[in-house]
């Protein structure tokens, strides 16, 4: 088996399909891609309603949070695709570029490139937009992003109807110029299929060049560094441990695994390392640290009057942007997220109706200022990342997240949804104080599943890559993936993921 490339890939997750499949159409480049799963083969991966079913089956890496204080010591689960297409696999299928103002502490991070103008050519790269309604197709990007009319539930319309009574804007899409407003949910499905990114950007055509190598079910567990380049990668796969060698190695392992594996080849901040028997290769104070996450509250429950029909596309099929102090606002930065589910949804302990007898309001904050970490608790590959999101941690957070499950309620309550709901179930028909909201809060949030920010981009000292992607003090070694993100986007982070390894990409810096 061959041992160098010019460009060896860790990890064919969301931004790992789109880097290989990129950088191998230069047939003079030979690339490398190395993912620790197999490929995608359990049918359930494609039914787009079955995606809630997916995690803690053996594709997911199935992480889990240290306790959370500030959600009554919670552990929450952190579902992560193990496999070809990786967390694309297992995702929502919602497809969200963002607002283009969350793209200026990218700008501020790296540079016009990374500005939503400056990804912009990286997004429209990725996307053919086909609209369901005429059957008409925009872009001849790999991903498609579909736009649902007649399929979207009669709850969700209704819900949408209820915004509209409000003063909330109807926008055609959540990836134009406008994210406040309401619409039905992108989404990425091909056929009435989930299509991940390995399915987009790894077809057969491109799996046969013969300048791609897929490596399934290796593990990299070490990055062998030698003076200013990283010369190595060390890698498992089954009993055989061996390695591999590239002039370039870019990490796409996602933002739990591309710290962690730098951390374990000694490229973080002095004091963690050492604290867990870790010798320093290069010092990069930054790794790890940063951690960011979008939450839900797992839900605004609410029983029905009649039977609900089930959802023909995903259960989730309509995100709601709004700015919290103004339910009239058309335009802006949103600052809170509801989210429209066709079934009962709610936290670990509660109880709550029968599927096709209630339907769900979920919501969030969108620009959470709460940060964590993720550390090792060892040297070895088998010893279990340490991942603290500190999650509500800051009183602004607690403060935004009370106003979203408020402005849910006042959705909740509004005669357009009279036709389909009976009562409120959770957190119930009552007033409550801001005590009694952040104790339900605390109980019932839950990850949107959009952990970011570990490696971020930026010009400072503690910053962990430049603005190609570089990471600080190596010459050759490049994180292309969530972790670079410097702050979360308003929306989900699919697209902006792959906008961003898009971009990359087309930059291919040597
Ligand atoms: C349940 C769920 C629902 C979600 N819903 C949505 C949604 O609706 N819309 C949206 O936009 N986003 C959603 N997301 C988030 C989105 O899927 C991720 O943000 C995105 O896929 C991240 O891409 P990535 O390339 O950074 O990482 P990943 O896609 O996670 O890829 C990392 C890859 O690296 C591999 N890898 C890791 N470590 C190693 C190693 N040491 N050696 C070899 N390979 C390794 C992994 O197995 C994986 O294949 C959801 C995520 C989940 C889990």
């Amino acid at each position: 088996m061959r041992e160098r490339f010019d460009v060896l890939v860790v990890g064919a997750g969301s931004a790992g399909c789109v880097v290989a499949s990129r950088l191998s159409e230069d047939a003079a480049c030979s690339v490398g891609l190395i993912e620790a799963g197999g490929m995608p083969e359990d049918p359930d991966i494609a039914d787009p309603a079955k995606w809630t079913a997916l995690p803690g089956r053996a594709f997911d890496w199935a992480y889990r949070t240290v306790p959370q204080p500030f959600t009554a010591n919670r552990v929450h689960d952190w579902p992560r695709g193990r496999l070809v297409g990786g967390s694309s696999c297992l995702h929502a299928m919602a497809y969200v570029r963002g607002h283009p103002s969350d793209f200026e502490p990218w700008r501020a991070a790296g540079g016009d490139r990374w500005s939503y103008e400056g990804l912009l050519a990286g997004f429209r790269r990725s996307e053919a937009v086909i609209d369901a309604a005429t059957g008409s197709r925009e872009g001849d990007g790999p991903l498609d992003v579909y736009l649902p009319t007649e399929q979207v539930n009669p709850v969700v319309r209704a819900y949408m109807a209820a915004g509209n009574a409000l003063g909330v804007p109807r926008i055609e899409s959540h990836n134009g110029p406008e994210l406040i407003g309401t619409c039905a949910n992108a989404l990425n499905i091909r056929k009435g299929r989930r299509l991940s990114l390995a399915d987009a950007y790894l077809p057969d055509e491109v799996l046969q060049r013969p300048n791609l190598t897929l490596l399934t079910d290796h593990l990299v567990e070490r990055i062998v560094v030698d003076g200013s380049r990283a010369r190595a990668l060390e890698v498992i796969a089954g009993d055989r441990r061996q390695q591999f060698h590239a002039d370039r190695v870019v990490l796409c392992a996602g933002a739990i695994e591309s710290p962690l594996l730098l951390m374990r080849s000694g490229i973080g901040n002095k004091d963690v390392l050492s604290d867990v028997g870790i010798d320093v290769t290069v010092e990069r104070n930054g790794v790890g640290a940063n951690l960011q996450d979008h939450l839900l509250v797992m839900g605004n429950v609410y029983r029905s009057a009649r039977k609900i029909p089930p959802s023909r596309l995903q259960h989730s099929e309509s995100l709601m942007y709004l700015d919290s102090t103004d339910l009239t606002a058309t335009s802006g930065r949103p600052d809170i997220v509801l989210a429209c589910v066709v079934a009962p949804s709610a936290a670990e302990g509660f109880h709550i109706p029968e599927y096709g007898q209630a339907f769900t309001i979920l919501c969030g904050i969108t620009h959470p200022t709460s940060r964590g970490r993720i550390l090792p608790s060892g040297p070895r590959l088998s010893d279990p990342p340490i991942i603290d999101p500190e999650y509500l941690s800051s009183e602004q957070d607690r403060a935004t997240l009370r106003a979203a499950l408020r402005t849910a309620r006042t959705v909740g309550a509004h005669p357009a949804l009279s036709e389909w709901r009976d009562a409120e179930v959770l957190p119930g028909p009552q007033k409550f104080s801001d005590v009694d909201l952040d104790a339900f809060i605390a109980q019932t949030v839950s990850t949107h599943h959009h952990p970011a920010g570990t490696c971020r981009m930026g010009n400072e000292d503690d910053a962990v890559v430049d603005a190609e992607l570089r990471l600080k003090g190596l010459q050759n070694l490049f994180v292309v993936d969530a972790s670079v993100m410097p702050i979360l986007p308003s929306g989900p982070i699919n697209a902006s993921t792959v906008a961003l390894a898009e971009t990359w990409s087309a930059l291919d810096p040597k």
